[in-house]
């Protein structure tokens, strides 16, 4: 009898993942009694990775990486961290095309959302092809997809989706959580603007099915939220008939590193040798606007900024003229400058853009040295301080080194809401700890 007590309690305290922390290996400190514990990797090799993203300039190691067999696994590892006096945070890993650490967790939990992969056996994509009307139709992918893949089952249906990074290896997660912006994004909004309904397992563990119109707080939170509320495993992506040639003409536009056709390019100045026409098809143009060139291996000095439309001549003479081009420094890289119709974006979601009706994503990404890195990452500042400097109210897209009061001000009026949205859907601040706005 004794003997059967002493299993019960073993079994009660294995369904309620209690955990034993002990002083010896990393993930004994996770000795979890479930399946999770089964997929906690903790290996040399597999935590160097986990502390290393496409930037090359941050590395914070985590206890462990969690390669999840499941969904269910995910929400319980959140729900073992809630349970816990001091939690630990937790961050979803989609393909680390982060640049400043935003996917990983000092000391904390990383989920490799790629071995969600297994768990689909292969239908991470479904296609749903409305035959009356092809607008209506939607992919239900799940959240640790590639784009790329997203295109080619949609290719398969005579379908695409809408809006488009530049490059297509990033996840729908990693993407919905920022914006997703690109050379359709005047004409279709950003990739956050083309979703309709997510699955999103939040900071309490709580898997929800969020939409405009169900658990909209959520909804909208989540989107450009930068995972500060939920881990999204699956997202209704919309769908639309596959471009012709003609059609990307018109729905396609990116200046300074790309000049397209020559409608596009009637009354611009340009210099002309950098025009340029090439059938392509339609996979092989949005690949085509990946690293144009390549982004040699090593670290990037990145900035990303929204610059509001009646300001874009104060860019070209302020930073493009006075400081980029003066400074004359030399780096891999690109400068890009893509314009944005506010009318397309959802003020509801969480994303921080300028108030104006026309405004621009200035890019300027770098590839540099470990030895030149710091002057590269001073030229950001500068030009930041530019910015500020000369009221240009910018807001930097995939922001990074912010104290929390450049947070506070980074959000501007949708501070409060989204304080709140963190209150209500992860309380212990759990999540996302990579973007440094709560931890
Ligand atoms: P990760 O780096 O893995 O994660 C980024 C953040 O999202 C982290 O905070 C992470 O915890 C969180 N996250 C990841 N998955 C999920 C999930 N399923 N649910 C909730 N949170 C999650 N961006 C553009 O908008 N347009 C571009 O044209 C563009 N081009 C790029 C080109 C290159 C070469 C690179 C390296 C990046 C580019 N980006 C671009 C930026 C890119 O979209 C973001 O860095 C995006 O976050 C990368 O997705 P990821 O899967 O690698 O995310």
């Amino acid at each position: 009898n004794v003997s059967l007590i002493l299993l019960i309690n073993l079994v009660i305290i294995m369904l309620t993942n209690a955990i034993i922390i002990t002083t010896h290996h990393p993930c004994s400190a996770f000795h979890a009694s479930t399946e999770i514990s089964n997929n906690l990797v903790c290996d040399n090799f597999t935590l160097t990775l986990a502390s290393t993203d496409f930037g090359l300039t941050i590395h914070e190691k985590p206890l462990a990486v969690l390669e999840p067999t499941s969904i269910t696994e995910i929400s319980e590892l959140i729900k073992v961290s809630n349970s816990l006096s001091t939690p630990f945070t937790i961050a979803a890993r989609g393909q680390a095309h982060s640049v400043h650490g935003q996917a990983m967790a000092r000391e904390g939990i990383v989920v490799n959302m790629t071995h969600l992969n297994g768990y689909r056996h292969g239908k991470g994509v479904v296609i749903f092809r409305d035959e009356k009307d092809l607008w209506n139709s939607y992919a239900d992918v799940g959240g640790e997809q590639v784009w790329s893949d997203v295109l080619n089952a949609a290719l398969e249906y005579g379908l695409t989706p809408l809006s488009w990074t530049d490059n297509l290896f990033t996840s729908v997660g990693g993407t919905l959580v920022n914006a997703g912006v690109g050379g359709q994004t005047f004409k279709f909004g950003p990739q956050i603007a083309n979703v309709y309904e997510l699955d999103v397992i939040t900071g309490k563990g709580d898997l929800k099915t969020c939409s405009a119109e169900k658990n909209s707080k959520l909804f909208y939170g989540v989107l450009g939220g930068l995972g500060q509320f939920g881990i999204i495993t699956r997202a209704r992506i919309a769908l639309g008939p596959a471009y012709t040639k003609a059609s990307i003409i018109f729905h396609y536009i990116i200046l300074f590193a790309y000049i397209v056709v020559e409608r596009l390019v009637t009354g611009l100045k340009y210099v002309p040798t950098f025009k340029y026409e090439k059938d392509v098809l339609y996979q092989n143009f949005l690949h085509s606007s990946e690293n144009p060139g390549g982004f040699p291996e090593g670290p990037q000095s990145w900035l990303d900024i929204f610059v509001p439309g009646s300001r874009i001549s104060d860019i070209n003479e302020g930073v493009f003229k006075n400081i980029i081009f003066k400074q004359n420094l030399t780096a891999n890289g690109i400068i890009l400058a893509f314009p944005m119709n506010r009318t397309k974006w959802n003020d509801k979601m969480s994303v921080a853009i300028p108030d104006e009706q026309v405004f621009y994503l200035v890019s300027v990404l770098q590839t540099v040295t470990y030895d030149t890195l710091k002057t590269f990452d001073d030229q950001k500042n500068q030009i930041l301080e530019f910015c500020k400097d000369s009221g240009i109210g910018i807001k930097q897209y995939l922001p990074r080194n912010k104290t929390h009061e450049e947070w506070i001000q980074h959000f501007g009026p949708k501070w409060q809401n989204f304080k709140d949205t963190k209150n209500k859907f992860d309380p212990k601040r759990i999540l996302a700890p990579g973007q440094g706005i709560f931890n």
